[in-house]
């Protein structure tokens, strides 16, 4: 590990001027150590943000739902009105990583995680266009059944980690940051950044900028929601593919569908083809199928995932049905 400074930030100003700066935002730590214990990461000041008042989460005054930086995966999954409300959140949280780490990770730092790509986290590794900008990119022609069949672009293939950020990207969320220029909202599908040319750069944070929040709309009552995440082994593992599902169905119509894909995409994947193709319609088996069949469009695959494709569209449909009924 590479020497850094460490202070704590008593107040968000504190926060502020310590991260323009140049300092990087900790909390939970989970991610951002184990990166700098490989030298993946070498940051040369460190703020630690857990103290700042940001760990409450409340019903908006539009009826949606805050969730504060600073709660804990854990406190989220367990919350009343998270779980009331948006089930597909608590599920998500609750099939991520183990249960310590969910009681140290942070709301904020989940979606600022970053890709699990063993190139990327191997330093001794020569071409990672993330980690090393212009150097390539090893996983393109190398063992690369985990990684992403939607959104790649030539530099990088690398998944976005996150089971929540699905959920989060299904259910329109939107990031709450605040800056040196003050607070502004950013549409979570804006939030996190394909690959393109510059793999590097992630999410649509500027300088200093801090999370402070994430926001989930209302959407119309009832609204039924669920997270199907399918893996190699049943715990501590990331998803080969995922799918988060929130219907409102009245009158025996699918009136509202939000669906998103985790484990196939370079960012979590909205599916908006399978939304279109659910609105209006009366919930059936075959409904399911021949929504889930859009699931994979546009897919790219690669030399050892091509079955990431097929097993999409099935994770798809299983969890329409799950969350929708079948008949
Ligand atoms: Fe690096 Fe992305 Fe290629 Fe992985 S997929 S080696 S993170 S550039």
């Amino acid at each position: 590990m590479h020497p850094f400074s460490y202070t704590r930030a008593a107040t968000t100003r504190q926060a502020l001027d310590a991260g323009r700066d140049g300092g990087r935002y900790i909390a939970g730590g989970t991610t951002l150590v184990d990166l700098m214990r490989e030298t993946v990461e070498r940051p040369r000041t460190l703020v630690d943000i857990s103290a700042l008042p940001l760990r409450e989460i409340m019903v908006t005054r539009r009826g949606g739902l805050r969730i504060g930086a600073l709660v804990r995966m854990s406190e989220a999954a367990a919350h009343r009105g998270v779980r009331a409300l948006y089930p597909v959140i608590s599920e998500a949280l609750e099939l991520s990583a183990s249960a310590q780490l969910r009681n140290m990770a942070t709301i904020g730092g989940n979606i600022m995680q970053r890709t699990r790509c063993t190139y990327f986290r191997d330093v001794t590794a020569a071409a990672c266009n993330k980690r090393a900008p212009g150097s390539g990119c090893a996983a393109r022609d190398g063992f690369n059944r985990t990684h992403a069949i939607l959104g790649t672009s030539d530099a990088c293939v690398a998944t976005h980690p996150s089971d929540v950020a699905v959920a989060f990207a299904a259910l329109e969320a939107t990031v709450v940051v605040l800056g040196p220029d003050g607070e502004r909202s950013v549409p979570f599908a804006d939030f996190l950044l394909r690959p393109g040319s510059t793999p590097n750069r992630e999410q649509a944070l500027r300088r200093g900028e801090l999370i402070t929040g994430v926001e989930i709309p209302a959407h119309p009552r009832p609204l039924r929601s669920g997270y199907l995440k399918v893996r190699d082994r049943q715990s501590y593992e990331f998803a080969l593919t995922s799918a988060a599902v929130a219907l409102h169905i009245r009158g025996g119509v699918i009136r509202e569908a939000k669906v998103a894909a985790g484990g196939v995409g370079t960012v979590p994947w909205k599916l908006p083809a399978v939304e279109r193709a659910l609105i209006g319609r009366r919930p059936s088996d075959a409904l399911w199928t021949k929504a889930a069949e859009r699931a994979a469009d546009g897919a790219r695959p690669l030399h050892h995932n091509r079955f990431k494709v097929e097993l999409l569209k099935r994770t798809v449909e299983r969890q329409l049905r799950v969350v929708g009924g079948g008949r």
